[in-house]
């Protein structure tokens, strides 16, 4: 009677250990899952800076070319400036000499129009009237005939000799007028590219000063991923340490229950088909006797690094796959590719193993289970990246992580 309660109270303790267990390892699983989406969201958000940062320098460089082409105009039209200012004073000074001109021509126009009226009063209204009218002699009578032609001749020419002056003056003004409109047109078609160039450089640095908020968003974006991994690997670690304890408290609940029993004393399960030697680290093999020869190392012959060790015996294929020590798998699942159907479980000493290439369909085990030691989690197979039947075997400290692979061998019997 008292072993029958006892045994029956071993077993409700160790279903609710069981439980509280699976509960807890399935979180674990799940922490790990969402830790790599955060990695994943890490990484593309990196993308994303650094593109965002190659953008903002180029469009800065667009910048400053902008500048030097702006600096570049900007001096030309200084030069204009100069040039125009100096084609003013000349054509001021033109203008004045114009005005001299014209007033000398206008004095000698009409001093020649006073002497053409002297002459036109002291007879009447010819030349011919002065020279027939003048009585005193014939000489004064020639002299002043003389006199008054050669006056009108010398006016006529002095007065065609200014025209010309002022002609030429006026030439010259127009030209230089003609110049200044020249570098006016010049200096306004420069004035309005820069304009469009400073529009251009406006547009840009309203890109940067975007481009740079965008940087800031995605740098919280990535800090604040990260702190959550932070804390998702605190929580990972928490959970860990509880699941250890789930399963010492375990192992003690069966120790209790088989004394009484006077079994074996062995902690395997029924479903136990595993066996051999068994380490001091508490491994078994993972394949059965006749089939545990490693055939390939911690390291590729190429001299990379393999992580594992692989048993690639001939005829292993289909053979059956055991858990080396009592555990709670943390990932069972069949993919295609990479591990193809793989386990990977967490022992209570912390360590993880990780078995892979799996024949398809053949897993035995699901996330959260507790298995025992030499329970058979699947067959070997050859799927996902594999090039022949064999068991793909890992040591892990770190159920998620490459970097936490050790060498299995010191593991092993
Ligand atoms: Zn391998």
């Amino acid at each position: 009677m008292k072993k029958i309660t006892l045994k029956i109270l071993g077993i409700v303790v160790m279903l609710v250990v069981l439980l509280q267990t699976v509960a807890m390892a399935a979180t674990q699983s799940e922490l790990q899952n969402q830790k790599n989406d955060n990695q994943d969201k890490i990484n593309d958000a990196k993308e994303d800076l650094s593109n965002v940062q190659e953008q903002k320098s180029s469009t800065q460089e667009e910048i400053n070319d902008l500048d030097s082409q702006i600096a570049d105009y900007q001096s030309q039209i200084n030069e204009l400036d100069t040039k125009i200012n100096d084609l003013n004073n000349q054509i001021e000074e033109a203008q004045k000499k114009l005005d001299e001109a014209q007033a000398q021509y206008e004095e000698n126009q009409k001093l020649a129009e006073e002497r053409l009226v002297v002459m036109q009063e002291s007879g009447d209204v010819s030349y011919l009237d002065i020279m027939l009218s003048s009585s005193d002699s014939i000489v004064d009578m020639i002299s002043g005939y003389y006199l008054a032609s050669e006056l009108a001749e010398a006016d006529t020419e002095l007065l065609d000799s200014l025209q010309t002056q002022k002609d030429e003056v006026e030439k010259a003004k127009t030209d230089l007028e003609n110049s200044k409109s020249e570098l006016d047109n010049s200096k306004t078609s420069k004035e309005s590219v820069t304009a469009q160039l400073e529009v251009v450089k406006e547009e840009k640095n309203t890109e940067v000063a975007k481009l740079s908020e965008d940087e800031k968003q995605i740098q919280a974006q990535i800090d604040e991923l990260t702190e959550a991994n932070k804390s998702i690997d605190a929580e990972i670690l928490q959970k860990q340490k509880e699941v250890e304890e789930q399963l010492k408290k375990k192992q003690q609940a069966a120790a209790n229950a088989s004394k009484p029993t006077n079994s074996s004393g062995s902690s395997n399960t029924g479903t136990s088909t595993g066996g051999g030697a068994v380490s001091s680290s508490g491994f078994i093999y993972p394949v059965p006797a006749g089939y545990q020869r490693i055939t390939t190392q911690l390291y590729y012959s190429s001299g990379a690094y393999h992580g594992a060790v692989d048993f690639g015996s001939g005829g292993i294929n289909g053979q059956p796959v055991y858990a080396v020590q009592e555990g709670v798998v943390v990932t069972a699942k069949s993919l295609t590719t990479s591990y193809g159907t793989y386990v990977i479980i967490a022992h209570p000493n912390g360590l993880y193993t990780l078995y892979a290439h799996g024949q398809a369909g053949s897993l035995r085990v699901s996330e959260g289970d507790y298995v025992s030691q030499g329970q058979q989690i699947m067959n070997v197979g050859s799927t996902g990246n594999s090039t022949g039947p064999h068991l793909h075997f890992e040591v892990r400290k770190s159920p998620g992580t490459y970097s936490k692979r050790v060498d299995p061998r010191p593991y092993l019997p």
